[in-house]
């Protein structure tokens, strides 16, 4: 059963990793799909996304997006017109930035951090907000946080404040877009295997890692296919009445000792 027939999705980081399978799977429903980040080319290697949907007849386009620039956000929805205007706004596009304890920390690190993980997510959901109020449809607006939005992660305090934030951020936007139909979410991702956890914080394939995965009760590191399928969920109308809401997709690790 196709899921997105009809709509029209934005996702920012929708080049590599956690983005990218959001990308791919919202065509394979159906969708229509802009991907919006600073690169076309997938840091994973391949294809730009938005050139295998294309040839696989699917309508996808790529916008050069920087989020913390308001009007390259901007941009990114006013893209999705070509596709009859934008209904789903995934705001996935973040940096886990420096891993050093809060007193090593330079206040510049901390800043760029929030410009990306947090004012993206501001700039983002103001520019899809103000185009779903014009079009009236209602829409839903997805935004990726973490497990490090539910519990304070020592070593990545700025990483945490911004995806609880982003968390919080969520709740409240519901708040004000329910009465228009416009719902709200936020995911919450554990350790999934991107460029992310096999380089930028190495994880993926490290003594440690695989110490932490036989404390996963699925005893597996996530894939971006299991975040984009919950995306999927929040994106569809099978998701109808959910907002303000968040979902953690990480094997059980929070919830579970
Ligand atoms: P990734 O590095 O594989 O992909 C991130 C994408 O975002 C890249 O294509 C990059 O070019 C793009 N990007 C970075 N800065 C940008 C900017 N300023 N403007 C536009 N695009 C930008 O990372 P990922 O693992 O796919 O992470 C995606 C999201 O999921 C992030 O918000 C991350 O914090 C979150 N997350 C990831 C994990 C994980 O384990 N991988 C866990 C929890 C949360």
């Amino acid at each position: 059963m196709a899921l997105l027939t009809d709509k029209t999705a934005v996702v920012t980081g929708g080049a590599s990793g956690l983005g990218r399978a959001v990308a791919e799977l919202f065509a394979d429903h159906g969708a229509a799909v802009v991907v919006a980040d600073l690169r076309s080319e997938p840091r994973e290697g391949g294809a730009p996304i938005h050139e295998r949907i294309a040839d696989q007849g699917g309508d996808a386009a790529f916008v050069e997006c920087d989020v913390t620039r308001y009007e390259d956000c901007v941009d990114a929805v006013a893209a999705a017109e070509e596709f009859g205007g934008i209904d789903v706004m995934v705001n996935n596009a973040g940096i886990v930035g420096p891993q050093t304890p809060l007193v090593d920390l330079d206040f510049d690190e901390y800043q760029t951090l929030m410009e990306v993980n947090l004012r993206g997510v501001f700039h983002g959901s103001k520019a899809a907000a103000i185009a779903m109020l014009e079009q009236g449809n209602g829409g839903s607006i997805i935004n990726m946080s973490s497990v490090a939005g539910m519990q304070g992660y020592g070593g990545i305090t700025p990483y945490s404040a911004a995806k609880g934030g982003v968390r919080l951020f969520s709740y409240a936007l519901a708040s004000e877009l329910g009465p228009d139909d416009i719902r709200v979410n936020a995911v919450h991702p554990g350790v999934i295997e991107t460029a992310m956890t096999t380089e930028d914080s190495p994880t993926v394939g490290t003594e440690e890692g695989e110490k932490l995965k036989q404390t996963i009760p699925l005893r597996r590191f996530g894939q971006p296919e299991d975040v984009a399928g919950v995306c999927g969920f929040l994106a569809s109308d099978l998701a109808s009445y959910v907002t303000a809401e968040s979902i953690v997709v990480d094997g059980g690790n929070l919830n579970s000792a």
